[in-house]
Formats: structure tokens, C-alpha cells, sequence
């Protein structure tokens, strides 16, 4: 479980990004993050494996205070964490097979990182996460040769391969064609229900976050003003999370 308990973060600059956040998140829910650009979603996503420290309360993993959190356990906690980002985030000049490989990277002793050397049980793990995205056809692609939606599996893929119980997108289908957007949409609800990971999503595509995710945070000015079944996200509460500038920021 994912605990916020009166959560702020200052940004260096003096910036308040995040207030009074409290929020719950149990092990296997699909959560979608809405709200104006701007509002503090990625900020927030960000702050659960700690690629932004928060300021003010306590941010717990399965009771693991992520502040505390220092070197190899630090290290050891992010792998449990899986991120992907709407700019997929691959090494583009490379194959798709060595692209997955890298999840293994932080485990491995230095020289075999600097060699690329990968073990056998390696590289079928690797293949195993790209069937299970349904590219496996493409390991020996070079990266660059594929389309958006499929590097956003192969990052999808490489993120599987370490094993994570939390999945963290940031705007994942913000750069995708409508149709490839769904697509992917459905690869991260199958790993969701499939899987039992737990997927937060920061989206400001509204209709894709109602029809994907099962629960809705509706993020203003760094702040929840809305926590609580898709189902149940009326207009009135888009007008509370976007202001009545919905149609300005789905634009
Ligand atoms: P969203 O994901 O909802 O678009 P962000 O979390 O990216 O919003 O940003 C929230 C606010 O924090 C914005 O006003 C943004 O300008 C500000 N912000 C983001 N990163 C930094 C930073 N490194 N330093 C100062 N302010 C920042």
C-alpha cells in the first residue's frame, strides 16, 4: 500500500507543488491522475519512488518510510517501482532485445554492465517480457525502427522484466494517435488485472481516465479536490478539478 499523510512538496525554487496531500493507494488498483497542466500530477507520481523527495509528512510503500530510504536500499526499492514516460524513454540506436536487458543493469556486477553481458536466464526473461507485450517478433529490431505504440511496449516490456509491483506513468499515450493510445491504454490495464500491479497514470486525456482506471485523483493547484470511483466523476466534479477550463485542457 501507497500512504501520503499530509504530504507537501517545495520545490527548491520556493514553488509549492503539493499540499496537505492524504491518499491511499491499495496493492492492484488502477489509478488515474487528472487535472489542469500544471496542477502537480507528475509531481506526485514522481514522489512515490522518490525521484522527487517530498518536503512535509510521511510517504510510506508497504509501511517503508521512502525518506529514509538511502543507497542500496534506496536502490533496491526503486526496482520494485517500475516508470514509464510518454517519451518512452529508449535507447533508440539499439535493438529492442538490448533495450529490455538494461532492466537488469542495476544488479549486475560493474564489469558485466560495462561488457553487456547478459546470462542466459537474462535474456529469456527479457523475451518472456516482450511476448507478454505480443512483441516478441520484435526483439532484434533496432528501436528506432519501430512505431510509438510499439516503443511504448517495449518500454512497457523492459519494465516487466524487473519484476515491479508498482507501475508509474507519466502521460504514457500524451504522444500517441487516438486508436495507439487505447491500445496501450489496454496493455496497462491487462498488466494491472493480469498481473495484480498497481498502475497510477498521470493523464489529462479525461475520457481515456474514466474509461480505463477504476479509481479517479482530481488534482487543482496541488491539491486533491476529488478522490474516488471513475464511475462516479460527473461534470461537476471535472468543473471543481479543471475550473471549467476542461475544454482548454483537453485541447
Ligand atoms: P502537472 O504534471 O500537473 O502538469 P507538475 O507536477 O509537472 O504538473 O508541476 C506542478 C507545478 O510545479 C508547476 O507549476 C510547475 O511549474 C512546478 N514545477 C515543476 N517542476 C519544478 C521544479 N523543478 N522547480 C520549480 N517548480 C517546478
Amino acid at each position: 500500500m501507497i500512504e501520503f499523510q499530509n504530504v507537501s512538496k517545495r520545490y527548491p525554487n520556493g514553488f509549492e507543488a503539493l499540499k496537505n496531500i492524504n491518499l491511499k493507494i491499495e496493492q492492484g488498483e488502477f489509478v488515474a491522475v487528472i487535472g489542469l497542466s500544471g496542477a502537480g500530477k507528475s509531481t506526485l507520481i514522481r514522489t512515490i519512488n522518490r525521484m522527487h523527495d517530498i518536503t512535509e509528512g510521511t510517504l510510506t510503500v508497504d509501511g517503508t518510510n521512502v525518506m529514509e530510504l538511502q543507497g542500496k536500499q534506496l536502490r533496491t526499492f526503486r526496482r520494485k517501482i517500475g516508470m514509464i514516460f510518454q517519451s518512452f524513454n529508449l535507447i533508440t540506436r539499439t535493438t529492442v532485445i538490448k533495450n529490455v536487458l538494461t532492466a537488469f543493469v542495476p544488479e549486475l556486477p560493474w564489469w558485466r554492465a560495462l561488457l553487456g553481458i547478459f546470462t542466459k536466464e537474462e535474456k529469456i526473461a527479457a523475451l518472456e517480457s516482450l511476448d507478454k507485450m505480443g512483441i516478441l517478433d520484435k526483439a532484434f529490431v533496432r528501436a528506432d525502427q519501430l512505431s510509438g505504440g510499439q516503443q511504448q511496449r517495449v518500454a512497457l516490456a523492459r519494465t516487466l522484466a524487473q519484476n515491479p509491483q508498482i507501475i508509474l506513468a507519466d502521460e504514457p499515450v500524451a504522444s500517441l494517435d487516438p486508436i495507439t493510445a487505447r491500445q496501450v491504454m489496454d496493455d496497462f490495464l491487462r498488466i494491472n488485472q493480469d498481473m495484480n500491479i498497481t498502475v497510477i497514470i498521470n493523464i489529462h486525456h479525461v475520457e481515456l481516465a474514466l474509461q480505463y482506471a477504476t479509481r479517479v485523483v482530481g488534482i487543482r493547484e496541488g491539491k486533491i479536490v476529488y478522490d474516488g470511483p471513475a464511475s462516479q466523476v460527473d461534470q461537476d466534479i471535472l468543473d471543481s478539478i479543471y475550473q471549467g477550463q476542461k475544454e482548454e485542457a483537453s485541447a
